[in-house]
């Protein structure tokens, strides 16, 4: 794996296993609908496009940096757009092809946390919060806090990842064992 990406971390976080049965052992998993990362990307909605000026004027946004791919010496990403606030602080938004269910899944919040790591390093701005955009719910706007301990909890994952891909070290399993009972690694997995 030449750099980690916000996918592996949400596998990861999901279990570290994840990370030893893809990439140590190479066997390769299906993709589970419980950490799908959906994206809005490509979206030439002409509402989305109307809406991004009343978006812009509402968040406070003084400069918009769209389809951003950045990296660090972990991690690599591409964002949807890449905010600068008045506040001084700046704010990834991502689009979601998804209809808003009364709450943020933590894949979403995940993803965020990785943006706002590469945002922080590649534009050497704090960033507190990032943004969510759900198309399918007449592009309802949610805003995500992120926290030095959400950005520490990504940098931390992508540490293990890479501990585990370099010494081929078997990870703990999950703690939540029912996340096991549908897992792809099910019949591999020692538990
Ligand atoms: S079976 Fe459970 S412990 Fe093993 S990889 Fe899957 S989720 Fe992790």
């Amino acid at each position: 794996m030449s750099s980690i990406t916000p996918s592996h971390i949400i596998q990861h976080l999901y279990c570290p296993r994840f990370t030893y049965f893809e990439h140590v052992l190479r066997v390769p998993q299906y993709e589970e609908k419980n950490y799908k990362v959906m994206r809005g990307r490509g979206l030439h909605d002409e509402r989305l496009e109307q809406n991004k000026g009343y978006l812009r004027r509402r968040l406070g946004v003084v400069a918009r940096y769209d389809d951003q791919y950045l990296t660090n010496a972990l991690l690599r990403g591409r964002v949807d757009e890449v905010l600068e606030l008045g506040d001084g602080t700046m704010a990834p938004l991502d689009y979601k092809f998804a209809e808003y269910e009364e709450q943020v899944y933590n894949t979403y919040k995940t993803q965020l946390y990785c943006y706002a790591w590469l945002i922080e390093e590649n534009f050497q701005r704090p960033v507190t919060r990032g943004y969510l955009v759900y198309t399918r719910s007449q592009n309802k706007v949610v805003e995500v806090p992120v926290s030095e301990d959400d950005k520490n909890l990504v940098k931390k994952a992508a540490q293990e990842i890479l501990q585990i891909i370099e010494s081929n070290q078997f990870p703990r399993a999950t703690k939540y064992k029912e996340r096991c009972v549908h897992c792809t690694y099910r019949n591999i997995c020692i538990r």
